[in-house]
């Protein structure tokens, strides 16, 4: 059977391995270029691509597509594909048959990285022979291809979620959701939130969904849809039973009659957020029966991902944070949200339809002033510019460091938090983050 791949990038190639292991004609199509070291790969495993083109008559012969979850399904080739009725599916939806480890798929419009992250580590020092894959790092099917885990934790996009059909994961989390990519879906929220449910589609019962149940988007479709998994909740607002909640400083987490409580000033993830991402994982760690001492050890001692609210350096008693993963409006609101001393705030960006009123109570609490980094600084100005004393715009990274450098005093925070997408001044989110840590560095 021929399979074709459209993407020649770290899932394109995985599942290429994947797929020629097991026998498969494949064959692989970018429209862009391939990274040397990927064009190796294939090279040396045998597997044929091409690259800067989609030739119709190698790819309309396919029995089966894995779409990368770049390439958007109104592209004219995923038309095609869909007008000859080819299945067009995800790299999830082909690896996971391949497996029969334990499956956990975590989902959510912020918080993915850093919730799948902290699981991952949960588990791996609860001794478990745990993989890590999704949108994160080794591509899922390559480890499928290479190693033999016994449970995989996976961060899940809604492109990567579009393309499942069969995909049933035992343990899925929904972090949250919020408007984000409406572009690639029709400008309608619900078929955005309806993409991120796919993750529950296939559960059956004895299988687990744990989600936020503050999150009005997630209420709204329960209170329209059912799943057949179990329902974990978890709740920063309000007492839960069978879920996550808190109580005063204390986490607390029941799930089959088993309480796990921990003191969150021991969690090592600062912020609201990432005490709600702490529980989601930490439900995890509790169905997969790690022990408490181990989550609550693991919990306390987790790293952080880069570009995720990342103290970068302290000058002078000012704290530089690196938040550039905030590319919506969603995420900033929570990084406002955790600083605890009067911040000088480096956003902007492309913007992506943004809504600032949701901000505006914590700017006055917390924002001493902007410092406007973007193509789209008209919005934030009009936005804050009666809010903050001062407000200043520029065109550079080195610049907006050197000028927050210069406005912010001792015992002030400096944050790069944009609440935009960063294709405008930068490659992408990581090398906007590197620019902030590098410009700090050269203070
Ligand atoms: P994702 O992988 O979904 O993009 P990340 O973990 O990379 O999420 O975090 C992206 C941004 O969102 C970061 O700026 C982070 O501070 C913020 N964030 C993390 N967790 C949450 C959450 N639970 N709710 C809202 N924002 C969050």
């Amino acid at each position: 059977k021929r399979l074709v791949i459209l993407g020649g990038g770290e899932s394109g190639v995985g599942t290429a391995i994947l797929g020629k292991k097991k026998g498969y004609d494949v064959f692989v199509s970018d429209f862009g270029k391939i990274k040397e070291n990927y064009k190796e790969v294939l090279t040396i495993n045998e597997i044929k691509w091409e690259e800067e083109k989609h030739t119709d008559s190698l790819i309309l012969n396919a029995d089966l597509v894995m779409k990368s979850p770049g390439i958007p399904e109104k592209s004219p080739m995923v038309k095609k594909l869909i007008e000859k009725r080819i299945p067009v599916i995800s790299e999830i939806e082909f690896a996971a048959q391949y497996t029969d480890a334990t499956m956990i798929g975590i989902t959510g419009s912020n918080g993915k990285t850093t919730t799948t992250m902290l699981t991952y580590h949960l588990l791996k020092s609860g001794g478990l022979n745990v993989g890590l894959g999704g949108n994160i790092g080794k591509s899922f099917a390559w480890q499928v291809a290479e190693n033999q885990f016994d449970v995989y934790v996976l961060e899940l996009s809604s492109f990567q979620l579009d393309g499942i059909i069969n995909y049933r994961p035992h343990i899925a989390v929904i972090t949250n959701i919020s408007p984000d990519h409406l572009d690639r879906y029709n400008y309608n929220y619900d078929e955005y939130i309806s993409s991120k449910f796919r993750i529950t589609m296939n559960q059956k019962e004895g299988d687990f969904l744990i989600y936020d149940e503050d999150d009005e988007a997630i209420s709204g479709w329960f209170s329209k849809n059912k799943t057949k998994a179990n329902k974990i909740p978890f709740s920063i607002s309000k007492p839960i039973t069978n879920g996550a909640s808190l109580n005063d400083k204390t986490m607390k987490i029941n799930i089959k009659e088993q309480e796990f409580t921990m003191d969150t000033n021991f969690l090592a993830l600062e912020g609201k957020h990432n005490l709600k991402n702490a529980m989601a994982a930490a439900s995890v760690a509790q169905l997969m029966k790690i022990r408490k001492e181990t989550i609550r050890e693991s919990l306390s001692n987790f790293q952080g991902v880069e570009h995720r609210l990342e103290k970068v350096l302290k000058i002078q008693n000012v704290q530089y944070i690196n938040d550039s993963k905030a590319t919506n409006v969603n995420a900033s609101f929570f990084a406002l949200d955790s600083m605890t001393v009067p911040t000088v705030w480096i956003v902007g960006g492309v913007d992506k339809g943004n809504d600032y009123a949701e901000l505006m109570p914590l700017v006055r609490e917390k924002v001493k002033a902007i410092v406007c980094l973007g193509v789209d600084n008209k919005k934030i100005i009009d936005a804050f510019g009666n809010v903050v004393d001062i407000m200043v715009e520029v065109d550079s990274m080195v610049d907006a460091v050197r000028t927050s450098q210069r406005i912010a005093e001792k015992g002030d925070a400096v944050l790069l938090s944009p609440a935009c997408a960063s294709f405008d001044l930068f490659e992408n989110y990581e090398d906007r983050g590197r620019q902030f840590k590098q410009a700090v560095q050269n203070l």
